[in-house]
């Protein structure tokens, strides 16, 4: 019988296919079958996995320092201990090269014969050591299956795609979890929603789904459990639920709906090439946010004036090292050369929270609190070798076309005087190399802290441009981790606070004759338009996919009565009341549209 789980909605739409579901247990392994001649390779497979393993803790010994706790070495010193242990590796080689199979299923047998002889200690303390093995084997497992170190996750191959009972849908995403690197290798496949059991409207790992401009829920609790692999599947990103042993009526509604869905955003294309601008006459513009080189392409396709957030970052993940000068120079330049004399906006590294950045987090101890700890801006100013290679690929793609350069996660001037001392650095640098730049590139600021919104007036002097974050200035003005799944229902764009600081920090700005856009998800939110336009918002970036509903909002806007309105909301100070006079607000809009 078919069933319903809800959960959060990220992107837009319906989509019906199969469910590609990603294991969640990490020592949830399949047997494989090997040759006989190739066991010798699969033991060394294991070997070298332990070699990496080994290594990653001898890097870890080295960036504990010797001021740092004993009882971290003593533990390193157990987990070493472990993974020599005889019972586990030996006993492992052993069972490949006599049972001709994988290393991975071997290993894990192991660990189940060594787990039962923990259960039968007497001793407390003994027992609970098989949570130490555990964790080898973990790591053993993960360093088998990414032997460069990268975060690969299980991807349908071409062959289980035309096979199965319902090879004629595509293949839909369903797992407990995503980690943002992740998301990004989802990039490159083609599934035609996602689902998973945690996450928030903000986390990266949304941001990133719906940059695909695919249906996707998050935050379903227990979905993930409840589907089979291969089973249909529907994703309804318009009402925030997922359907599971669905039969063929309730496939034929959602195929209609699906249908006249298509119809809707093919009238919307339309608006394509008008101007966006209100009725009384007031001009908007409307840039696109990317994630990777490659969506330049769409934000072109959707009419962009401009890329308003380029999130450098993803060029950072998925590898060991960072990306080389080169590497970032023809990356950038890309872009630029793309958006054909349109500015493109980037944003230096914006490492820590939710996006993990190996070459980074490898030499440095995880942070307690990840969302405050030495990341973006405060991370490359301790870092200058790797902000300074980050700067002169940007300044060298400058010379192609209009950049502007982003400085995520600024707090206060001192953040950006510094920034700018380096930009300065290399430039001069360039300069000795003869190598071009724009040497007027214009420097502006992500206003993400609420002490940059609160103290804008002494930021301005040092920057010419601002850039809202809002999905940041939420999460540090209410205290929610935007990627926590638990206090995502808390997670509010309309909460008068962040609404008072927002319509603060662009009336500051627009006195000051200073741009300023908004670049977090509110400004792709259609129902916030009229509000950010009533706050004398006049550029918004978004994900492409949302810009020409945001266009259309604009067109049927009348820029006096948004001030009007606005202004009435921001006198509101209990949250519920001010989300329920926005609704009726939108409600009349959605009334005189028809
Ligand atoms: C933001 O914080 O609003 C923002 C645009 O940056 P990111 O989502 O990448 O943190
Ligand atoms: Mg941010």
């Amino acid at each position: 019988m078919a069933f319903s789980v809800s959960g959060i909605p990220v992107g837009r739409g319906i989509a019906i296919g199969r469910a590609w579901v990603l294991a969640p247990a990490s020592l949830d392994v399949p047997r494989r079958q090997i040759e006989q001649a190739e066991g010798h390779q699969e033991v060394e497979r294991l070997y070298a996995a332990v070699r990496a393993v080994d290594e990653e803790f001898e890097r870890m010994r080295q960036d504990i320092g010797k001021e740092v706790a004993a009882e971290l070495r003593a533990f390193l010193d157990l987990q070493a201990i472990v993974l020599h242990d005889p019972m586990l590796i030996e006993a492992t080689r052993d069972r490949i090269l006599a049972e001709h199979c994988n290393a991975e299923w071997a290993l894990v047998q192991q660990y189940e014969l060594v787990a039962e002889q923990f259960d039968n200690i007497d001793d407390a303390y003994l027992r609970e050591r098989r949570a130490d093995v555990r964790q080898i084997v973990e790591r053993i497992l993960k360093a088998m299956r990414h032997p460069d170190g990268s975060h690969r996750i299980a991807l349908p191959s071409t062959a289980a795609s035309s096979q199965g009972e319902h090879a004629d849908l595509p293949w839909i995403l369903v797992a407990h979890d995503i980690a943002p690197a992740d998301m990004l290798l989802l990039k490159q496949h083609s599934f035609a929603g996602f689902a998973t059991d945690t996450g928030s409207p903000t986390s990266h790992t949304a941001i990133l789904a719906r940059s695909l401009g695919l249906p996707a829920v998050v935050g379903l609790q227990t979905l993930h459990g409840l589907i089979q692999q291969g089973e249909p599947v529907i994703i309804d990103a318009e009402a925030g639920v997922v359907l599971g042993s669905i039969d063929a009526p309730i496939r034929s509604i959602y195929e209609v709906r699906q249908a006249e869905q298509a119809v809707a955003r093919s009238r919307l294309t339309r608006l394509k090439h008008l101007a966006a601008q209100t009725l009384d006459g007031e001009g908007v513009r409307l840039f696109a946010n990317l994630d990777l080189p490659t969506d330049a392409a769409q934000a072109i396709e959707a009419g962009c004036q401009g890329v308003g957030l380029f999130r450098s970052e993803f060029l950072y993940m998925n590898r060991n090292d960072p990306p080389s000068e080169d590497e970032q120079y023809e990356a950038y330049r890309n872009v630029v050369i793309a958006l054909k004399g349109r500015p493109v906006t980037i944003r230096t590294l914006d490492s820590g929270a939710d996006k993990e950045v190996p070459s980074v987090s490898a030499h440095r101890e995880a942070p307690s609190n990840p969302a405050l700890a030495l990341r973006a801006i405060r991370l490359c100013l301790a870092e200058p070798e790797l902000f300074i290679t980050q700067l002169r690929a940007i300044l060298r793609a400058s010379a192609h076309g209009p950049i502007k350069m982003l400085i995520p996660l600024v707090s206060g001037p001192q953040e950006m005087v510094a920034a700018r001392k380096l930009i300065t650095v290399a430039m001069a640098q360039l300069k000795a190399r003869g190598q071009a730049f724009d040497a007027q590139i214009p420097i502006g600021a992500m206003i993400e802290v609420p002490a940059a919104a609160l103290a804008i007036d002494g930021l301005l002097p040092v920057l010419d441009f601002a850039s809202l974050g809002t999905n940041d200035l939420i999460q540090y003005t209410l205290a929610i981790d935007r990627a926590d799944g638990d206090v995502a229902h808390l997670y509010n764009p309309l909460h008068p606070a962040v609404l008072r600081l927002v319509h603060e920090v662009i009336k500051t700005c627009n006195r000051h004759g200073k741009p300023v856009s908004v670049c977090g998800e509110m400004a792709g939110d259609p129902d916030l338009t009229r509000l950010l336009l009533g706050f004398g918002l006049r550029e918004f970036s978004m994900h492409p996919a949302q810009v020409l509903l945001v266009k259309q909002e604009v067109l049927r806007s009348r820029a006096t009565e948004c001030v009007k309105q606005a202004s009435r909301i921001l006198k509101q100070g209990d949250p519920s009341k001010l989300s329920a006079l926005l609704s009726k607000w939108n409600q009349d809009r959605d009334h005189i549209s028809g």
